[in-house]
C-alpha cells in the first residue's frame, strides 16, 4: 500500500498542484482572453474582518487554467479557493468582469477533520480583456 509521510494538509496540497500543472495555461485555454486582473479580499469565516487585498495581473502564459488560490487560514485542510469554473463561465459568455464571494469548504485544522469547516471567506472581482 502507498503511505504518505506529508499529513492531510500536505498531503491535499500536493494533490491539486498536480492537477494545476496538468492543466493547459490560460492563453491555451481561452484563446480568446487577452488579459485578466484578479483583485480578492481574504477575509475570516465570518466575513466581517479583512485579513489582506490584492490586486494583481495574471500571465495568461504562465498561469493555469485551472485556477486555484490557497486559503487565507494557515492550517486549512482540504480547503483553498477555486475560480476555474468562475473564469470558464465568464470567458463562455465574453464578461468583462465577474464579482462574487467564495466559502473555504476545508476543514479549519488538523483537529478538526470532519467536525469543524474552516469557512473563510473569498470575496473576488475578475476583469477580463478579449
Ligand atoms: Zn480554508
Amino acid at each position: 500500500m502507498y503511505t504518505h509521510k506529508l499529513g492531510p494538509r500536505a498531503e491535499y496540497r500536493e494533490k491539486q498542484g498536480v492537477r494545476v500543472a496538468a492543466a493547459p495555461c490560460l492563453a491555451e485555454k481561452y484563446r480568446k482572453l487577452k488579459s485578466l486582473t484578479v483583485n480578492v479580499g481574504y477575509y475570516a469565516p465570518t466575513g466581517t474582518i479583512k485579513y489582506r487585498d490584492l490586486t494583481y495581473d495574471v500571465n495568461l502564459h504562465h498561469a493555469k487554467s485551472v485556477f486555484r488560490l490557497d486559503c487565507a487560514n494557515d492550517e486549512c485542510v482540504q480547503g483553498d479557493f477555486d475560480l476555474t469554473e468562475e473564469l470558464a463561465a465568464a470567458t463562455a459568455k465574453r464578461a468583462k468582469t465577474v464579482a462574487g464571494e467564495l466559502c473555504c469548504k476545508g476543514w479549519q485544522n488538523k483537529a478538526s477533520i470532519k467536525k469543524i469547516k474552516c469557512n473563510h471567506v473569498l470575496r473576488y472581482k475578475l476583469k477580463l480583456g478579449y
